[in-house]
Parts: structure tokens; sequence; C-alpha cells
């Protein structure tokens, strides 16, 4: 069965996307983005004008190999939910860290949350603002 791909912007050139294409080379799926920019008559015949903005695969297969030390496999854009899955996987190596580079990944994600509140604290007055 073929997975429905939910995307309306184009995370590349932010147009709206007509619909997605996937290609199939060397067995490896990759994704595009088409954008339907109208029609226009060439001679008799009528030719759709489409632009395609590359997606990449779902997983950078190659790249993620060179992270694998890490427990890291990177994603394309059709995976949305992409910034999620690295936070995860991140946190999964987190119990195998030597002490002295917890103490630097405790130190930056202490500086991360206060950003993060800031960001909420300011989508919730945008919020109470439309009420
Ligand atoms: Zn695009």
């Amino acid at each position: 069965m073929k997975e429905e791909i939910r995307m309306d912007k184009c995370p590349r050139c932010f147009k709206n996307i007509s619909w997605i294409e996937e290609r199939v080379r060397k067995g490896r799926r990759y994704y595009y983005a088409v954008h339907y920019e109208g029609h226009s008559r060439v001679g008799g015949r009528v030719r759709r004008r489409i632009k395609k903005c590359y997606l990449g695969p779902r997983v950078y297969e190659y790249v993620s190999r060179m992270h694998s030390d890490i427990g890291l496999s990177l994603h394309g854009f059709m995976v949305r939910d992409r910034f999620l899955k690295y936070l995860e996987m991140i946190s999964g190596c987190i119990p195998y860290l030597d002490p002295e580079v917890l103490r630097d990944v405790r130190d930056r994600l202490a500086r991360v949350i206060p950003i993060i509140d800031d960001r909420l604290n300011y989508a919730s007055r945008g919020k109470r603002g439309l009420e």
C-alpha cells in the first residue's frame, strides 16, 4: 500500500505543491515536489508547465552510515517530524556518553530551554491576540 504524503508548501521554494512525485533509481526512492504552473500550446500540442523541487529520499542512507556511531540516521524533507526524530535519536545516546561530554550537553540544553520558553510565550500571546 502506498503511503499518503501530505505536504502543502514546498520546503525549498515555499510555493504550493501540486503533487509529490516519487522516482525509484537503483532501488532507492527519491521525492520531488511538483509545482503545476499552467499549460501552454506548442504547435498543436498542449504542454503543461511544471517545476520540480528535489526533496531527497526519506533517509540519507550513505550519510547516515557516517553518523552510525551516534545512532543518527538523517532524513529528507519527506519526513516532516525529523526534528523530533533527531532529538529522540540523540537522547538515546546520552546513557553512553562520557561525563565530560554530558556536562557540555547539559550546559547547551540549559541554554536552549529559555529560547523554547520565549518562543512558547510568544506563541501563546499570539493566540490570545486572535481571540
Ligand atoms: Zn518547490
